[in-house]
């Protein structure tokens, strides 16, 4: 399960200005759908009414055919995993950061998720920043490092959907490369939207929506919108 749709949705933070104009897209279960713009588009806009941070204000957005207004914030929650652009991570061990969503999770799926991101030699270190100085439990954690967490808690939440933010513009060339092979790998099977800054990043999405100023401008496959330029 897990297909999402946006059914002719209007959206305004402020009534005198209308963010989001009649966007109708849809994600089958499973599958990825890219949402590319410029700066400002209603990108991130399309993610916050997902999640319910905010309703639409005309037209619906459904999960398996149900408006999410008639579903709980608790299931909505568990349905939807994000990889944020800026992980934050809050002052305890790696270990509890990454066992966030599922607070049920056991030791060893805690492990088992931080391997799986690659980062199973610093689970029981310390983000930085806080009180304990860095080399004893204290780590100084890369950008990529951060998202790695991100991935770690987004396995083991195992989500049906996942909203992917991608952040790749402050790392560096290699671990961009590194970290977007995991996220494909983690978005595999998962309904997946990817709010992208450049279409170069979302060469194997199938579809891509092409979002200008609150209105979808154009939509299709990659090669498709590369055929248009
Ligand atoms: P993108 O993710 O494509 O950069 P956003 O969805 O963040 O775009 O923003 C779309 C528009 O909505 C922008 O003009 C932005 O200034 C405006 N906006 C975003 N958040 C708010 C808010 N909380 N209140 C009012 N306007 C907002
Ligand atoms: P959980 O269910 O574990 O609380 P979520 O998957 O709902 O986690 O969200 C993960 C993190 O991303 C939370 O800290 C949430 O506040 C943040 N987040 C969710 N949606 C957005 C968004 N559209 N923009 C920025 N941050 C978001």
């Amino acid at each position: 399960g897990g297909s999402v749709r946006f059914e002719d949705v209007q959206f305004s933070y402020d009534p005198d200005r209308q963010i989001l104009k009649g966007i109708s897209f849809e994600i089958p279960a499973g599958k990825t759908v890219a949402v590319v713009g410029p700066s400002g588009a209603g990108k991130s806009t399309l993610s916050r009414l997902l999640f319910r941070f905010y309703d639409v204000t005309s037209g619906r957005i459904t999960i398996d055919g149900q408006d999410i207004r008639d579903v709980t914030q608790e299931s909505l929650r568990s349905a939807i995993g994000m990889v944020p652009q800026d992980t934050v991570l809050f002052n305890d061990s790696i270990f509890y950061n990454i066992r966030y969503g599922r607070p049920d999770a056991d030791a060893d799926e805690v492990r088992e998720a931080a391997r799986q991101a690659r980062i199973a030699h610093f689970v029981e270190g310390l983000p930085n920043g806080y009180d304990t100085p860095v080399g004893e439990r204290g780590l100084k954690l890369s950008g990529g490092e951060k998202q790695r967490v991100a991935i770690a808690r987004t396995i083991l939440k195992s989500p049906p959907i996942l909203i992917l933010d991608e952040a790749t513009s402050a790392l560096d060339t290699n671990t961009e490369r590194e970290i977007q092979a995991e996220l494909d790998r983690v978005a595999e099977g998962r309904t997946t939207m990817v709010i992208a800054h450049r279409l170069s990043t979302v060469v194997n999405a199938d579809e891509i929506i092409v979002l200008e100023k609150g209105r979808i401008a154009e939509r299709g496959s990659h090669a498709e919108l590369i055929e248009k330029g």
